[in-house]
């Protein structure tokens, strides 16, 4: 997709709007795919990172599975046509009922603690669950998307095996998975082997594995020149140790990765309209026509996202301030090098594939952008821009009647 291309796009759907190249989502399972030369790879695109139907199809024709952390997000999958064998479900700290629901679908269920294992194994022997241990293993810099320490609610801990072991003997159920996800972030490929020494080890206190799943983690760059996961270092380092281990367990195992990141935030780009520039005393603002509601990440994670003018990119470069239009501080850049902005620009924000539009809302009663996959040089639109309708669409409306004395209900 070239900056023309983003500008076509911007100029036949309006603005805001997100759009995804196909191709760099398909170079990136294929980039994946070939890093690690096991006997079988299962890879399973984690759902919440960019949950479009469109997109959940495109990767179940790439033969990638799907990870899943909501019952609604196992039916989108079923929606997209994925077999529900090949789409594991994650969750964490969800009813029982629920699981049940997804068993009952036909998902692989993945469980995190004691309570719900030794109630769905009383339930549900028959059933195989795959285990979600805690290596406390700490991967990546951001405490809020690092999930791996002492005290993350996530897993079941590591050392709390004895416990674990005895449940599954008492109540006879098969585990056929053990899982970890260390969290956002991998740079140090050491600490991501450390972390699978660790399942390996807890691996061998079950007999019937099918797989062993690392969840995922890879980063990704977010600036030219940003250090990204070495994906085929990690390849070829935990390729030897999984063989090894398959040896020792003697049998050949699926090695499974659920990526959600890696295969669509660079693929993503977000554009959107500059309203007016507004010149203060100490800075100059950009104001966009969009804001936290349809992208939240600079403001609840501090995540960099690399801005473009892409209406007038060749011109001199100079200092902005990126704000929305929300009616609160939504600053999506500080002091930012961009080539001249005038208003009626748009602006284009890299890696917003993942976490972008899963997480954009209705905040200021705004609606929700349209989505548009760009494949083989045309632009096709997934989601429609949102309109009133669906703001109203599932009020019940009360009415009121103020008389003499009080306010009455309007029937
Ligand atoms: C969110 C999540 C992922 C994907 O993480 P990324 O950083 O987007 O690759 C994988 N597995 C589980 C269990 C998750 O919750």
């Amino acid at each position: 997709m070239t900056q023309k291309d983003l500008l076509a796009v911007a100029e036949e759907f309006g603005s805001p709007v997100y759009v995804y190249d196909a191709e760099k989502i398909i170079s990136q399972y294929k980039r994946l795919t070939s890093a690690f030369k096991v006997n079988e790879l299962r890879i399973h695109y984690a759902v919440k990172a960019l949950s479009n139907i469109s997109i959940l199809k495109l990767m179940n024709s790439l033969g990638c599975g799907l990870d899943t952390v909501s019952v609604q997000e196992v039916r989108l999958g079923l929606e997209a046509g994925v077999d529900p064998s090949k789409i594991i479900y994650t969750p964490n700290g969800v009813s029982l009922e629920e699981i049940e629901e997804v068993a009952k679908l036909g998902a692989q269920i993945n469980i995190d603690n004691l309570s719900i294992l030794e109630q769905f194994g009383s339930r549900h022997p028959e059933t195989p669950v795959c285990i979600r241990i805690n290596p406390h293993v700490m991967a990546g810099g951001n405490s809020k998307i690092s999930v791996g320490h002492i005290d993350s609610k996530f897993g079941i801990s590591i050392h709390q095996m004895p416990h674990l072991l005895r449940i599954v003997e008492n109540t006879g159920m098969h585990i056929n998975g053990i899982h970890m996800h260390t969290g956002s972030d991998i740079l140090d490929i050491g600490v991501f082997l450390h972390a699978s020494e660790i399942l390996f080890e807890a691996a061998k206190n079950f007999k019937e594995l099918e797989f062993l799943d690392f969840g995922s983690g890879f980063k990704v760059p977010y600036r030219e020149g940003d250090i990204e996961t070495d994906i085929e270092d990690l390849g070829a380092q935990l390729t030897k140790k999984f063989d090894k281990f398959c040896k020792e367990y003697g049998r050949e195992l699926a090695l499974t990765f659920e990526p959600g990141k890696y295969l669509v935030s660079e693929a993503g780009k977000f554009l959107a309209k500059v309203n007016v520039i507004k010149q203060t005393t100490s800075t100059v603002f950009a104001g966009i026509d969009t804001g936290f509601n349809h992208l939240i990440r600079p403001m609840f994670y501090g995540s960099h996202h690399d801005i473009k003018n892409i209406s007038n990119p060749s011109a001199k470069a100079r200092f902005y301030s990126v704000v929305g239009y929300i009616c609160e501080t939504d600053t999506f850049a500080s002091n930012r090098r961009i080539s001249e902005i005038r208003e009626g620009d748009i602006l284009s924000f890299s890696n917003a594939g993942a976490y972008c539009f899963s997480m954009a809302s209705n905040f200021n009663s705004r609606y929700r952008p349209a989505e548009v996959l760009w494949y083989k040089g045309k632009a096709h639109l997934i989601r429609e821009r949102e309109s009133f309708e669906d703001l109203t669409r599932h009020q019940v409306v009360m009415d009121f009647k103020s008389t003499e004395k009080d306010l009455v209900i309007k029937e």
